[in-house]
């Protein structure tokens, strides 16, 4: 560069954390370091999508360079390797935010990855692909057009700072980007010839644009003396006739000549025009890999194409493992690259593919889209969502292959289960096929997941409805009170403990015309008990009305209403939510959830109902306590007491602790049998009890 003119040079600070991870590329020993090529071509060909797709609505965005191509330039005497693209360039403001003081969201948790042992070839993933090309030089100069600004160039050796120049006399690229290696002595390798075609063969083969090696060829000709002559006076513009009979005399004689030229070193070749039976695995891997930067091979792989009316082909692919950004709403997953008639459209289109579906990555190539559909376009065409259902339909065949074996589910279902869920609640149309998808952990299925359809078939005789509990955590649920009863009698009771569960299970339902029940909501009617049963605790529940009385003027507003339960067999009691309103695990979630409507929560927020059961001692007490003085100041405390422990037992969270501390505290004492003069001055720092603290001398009367 140093015979280039430039204007002045601006010096800027790498961002701190792009700082970091320069160190740690170049000061860490890689041993895959001829990454960085595919890297560095990566981003051409995303820069060449860009171009190509201005293009389709406006044609005139190629005239500064018509072709599309990616073109490499080793140069052993300088020992730089240069990677040129016509794609889109980058303007001076470009530049100083993509390469280097903008930090990429996933450049802390690249380092990160790395410093818990990653490979370097996952960089591409976390967008910061870039870098890499420190792996292997020392100094790095990036020269770049873009159409509406002039030509610019980055340098830097790393250490903390690059700079930016106008680019005024240097070669001028008309529109792209040319990225030049100063290599490490030791990796002069990437300059070889051999070492680049094979790079190129192994990590780019499915670039849709021609890369070009720039190739030495050594050729041997035989010329004759005044030939040699005849060239000599052509270069000095001394042109003569030549005598053919003089020529034929003449001696010949052997000279090397070194030609240069660029040669096409990728095949281009779409992989899916091809017949998926004639495709190896590995082919398919290979192809993934270049399409996604995933350092690991695909999970499934579904490689189709439909014909009749309208006609498009697809590879689908289900990665490993889900990528670090998963449910970051900042940024639209799509990882469908949409193609018509081989050309590159766009690889985040939003109607292809639902946003739960935003994990699946692929391409689709259609025959009858038109080529210059621009993104306001298509979102009322109708081909666009025919291909959409079809790409739906084939997923979820997709997933229930993968669920073939059980192994690769597991893995499947760890990574992907909120999608599927998602799913659930948005996809009215295949939230059936959904359903057979989901798994849980249940009262019977022990260390094993179980499908609903496993569930049914397991369904006790006379059962009608499918039962869950929704919680925190398989823990919390395990031992509700709410899963007595069900337990008692057999019933198999789905444990969902994922946030999105609540959602999903909102919308499903039903499953294979079975309700699908909570067992902590109200109505919850188990109705297989014999007439005598039956009247034996009709006669039970009406002892029982005043005590429900009593308690619901106690409890107050904190409850809906209270009533003899029918599901529980050795708690004393339980709090239920009303059908239709949040269950205690939703209200968790709700609260938890900051930026929620107010008006929505009051209005949603659990109407709980107090269910207590009549056969449990306690209850029974309370009751003959009750009958006795209805206004029995012990009374009153227990049935808070109850109340709060049973809001814990029941998932719902308490609103003030301190308070049934010290209720509990009161009971301890009483417990152990210290006298209430002994504690006297502690009573100062107690909260004070529902409404008249002073009349605690009667807490005695509890035990
Ligand atoms: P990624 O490519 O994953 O976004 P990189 O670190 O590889 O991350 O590149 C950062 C950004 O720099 C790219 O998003 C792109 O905007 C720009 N860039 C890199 N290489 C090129 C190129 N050859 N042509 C145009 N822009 C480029």
């Amino acid at each position: 560069m140093a015979d280039v003119q430039m204007g002045e040079a601006e010096t800027f600070a790498f961002q701190a954390e792009i700082n970091q991870l320069l160190s740690l590329i170049i000061n860490t020993f890689y041993s895959n370091k001829e990454i960085f090529l595919r890297e560095l071509i990566s981003n051409s060909s995303d820069a060449l999508d860009k171009i190509r797709f201005e293009s389709l609505t406006d044609k005139s965005k190629l005239d500064a360079q018509p072709e599309l191509f990616i073109r490499i330039v080793p140069d052993k005497v300088n020992k730089t390797l240069s990677i040129i693209d016509s794609g889109i360039g980058m303007t001076k403001a470009d530049l100083v935010n993509n390469l280097g003081t903008i930090a990429r969201s996933g450049t802390k948790e690249f380092m990160e990855a790395l410093q818990a042992g990653a490979d370097v070839s996952m960089i591409g993933q976390f967008g910061v692909g870039f870098y890499s090309a420190y792996l292997v030089a020392e100094k790095v100069i990036v020269t770049t057009k873009h159409n509406d600004d002039e030509q610019y160039i980055w340098e830097s050796q790393a250490g903390g700072s690059f700079t930016v120049t106008r680019d005024v006399s240097g070669e001028q690229l008309g529109r792209g980007t040319k990225i030049t290696l100063f290599l490490k002595e030791d990796q002069l390798e990437y300059l070889e010839e051999r070492r680049i075609k094979d790079l190129v063969k192994k990590h780019s083969e499915f670039i849709s644009y021609p890369i070009y090696l720039w190739t030495e060829k050594t050729t041997e000709k035989e010329i004759s003396d005044d030939e040699e002559e005849e060239t000599k006076k052509e270069e000095e513009g001394d042109v003569e006739e030549v005598d053919e009979d003089k020529d034929k005399k003449s001696k010949k004689k052997k000279i090397k000549e070194v030609s240069h030229e660029w040669q096409l070193i990728n095949k281009q070749k779409p992989i899916w025009l091809r017949k998926p039976e004639e495709i190896t695995k590995e082919e398919y891997a290979a192809f993934y890999k270049s399409l996604t930067n995933d350092w690991e091979e695909h999970l499934a792989v579904k490689h189709f194409s439909v014909e009749g009316q309208l006609e498009f082909k697809a590879i689908l692919f289900v990665p490993k493992r889900a990528p670090f950004d998963l449910f970051d709403t900042r940024k639209k997953m799509n990882n469908i690259k949409l193609y018509v008639r081989r050309v590159f459209i766009m690889d985040n289109c939003e109607e292809l593919i639902p946003e739960y579906l935003g994990f699946v990555k692929g391409v689709v190539d259609s025959d009858d889209l038109p080529l210059n559909i621009s993104r306001e376009t298509l979102q009322q065409n109708k081909i666009l969502k025919v291909i959409r259902k079809n790409l739906v339909k084939k997923c979820i065949e997709m997933f229930n292959e993968i669920a073939e074996n059980k192994e690769d589910y597991t893995k499947f279902y760890e990574a992907f289960s909120k999608n599927l869920k998602l799913g659930i609640h948005e996809d009215s149309q295949n939230r059936a096929k959904l359903a057979d998808l989901l798994r849980y952990h249940s009262t019977k299925s022990g260390d094993e997941l179980t499908s609903l359809k496993d569930y049914v078939t397991r369904m006790k005789e006379g059962q009608k409805d499918i039962y869950y509990i929704t919680g925190e955590s398989r823990k919390a649920v395990e031992n509700s009170p709410f899963l007595e009863r069900l337990k008692k009698r057999g019933y198999e009771v789905l444990y969902m403990v994922d946030a999105i569960d609540e959602y999903a299970v909102g919308q499903l339902k039903e499953y294979d015309g079975k309700k699908l029940v909570s067992a902590t909501k109200e109505g919850l009617k188990l109705d297989d008990e014999t007439e005598e049963e039956k009247k034996a605790k009709e006669e039970k529940k009406k002892s029982f009305e005043n005590l429900c009385k009593t308690m619901k003027d106690i409890l107050g507003d904190r409850v809906e209403k209270v009533v003899v339960s029918d599901r529980i067999v050795d708690s004393p009691c339980c709090l239920v939510t009303g059908e239709y309103g949040w269950t205690a695990n939703m209200e968790r979630i709700m609260k938890a959830q900051a930026l929620r409507d107010s008006s929505m929560s009051s209005y949603m927020s659990s109407k709980k109902t107090m269910e207590i059961n009549p056969d449990n001692g306690i209850m029974e007490e309370l009751r003959k306590r009750a009958e006795a003085d209805k206004n029995d100041k012990s009374v009153k405390d227990l049935v808070l007491l109850l109340f709060e422990t049973a809001l814990l037992t029941s998932g719902f969270s308490l609103d003030d602790p301190n308070t049934f501390a010290a209720r509990i505290h009161r009971m301890l004492k009483l417990g152990l049998s210290i006298e209430e003069e002994e504690t006297a001055g502690d009573d100062d720092d107690m909260p004070a009890l529902e409404e008249d603290a002073a009349e605690e001398s009667k807490m005695e009367e509890v035990d």
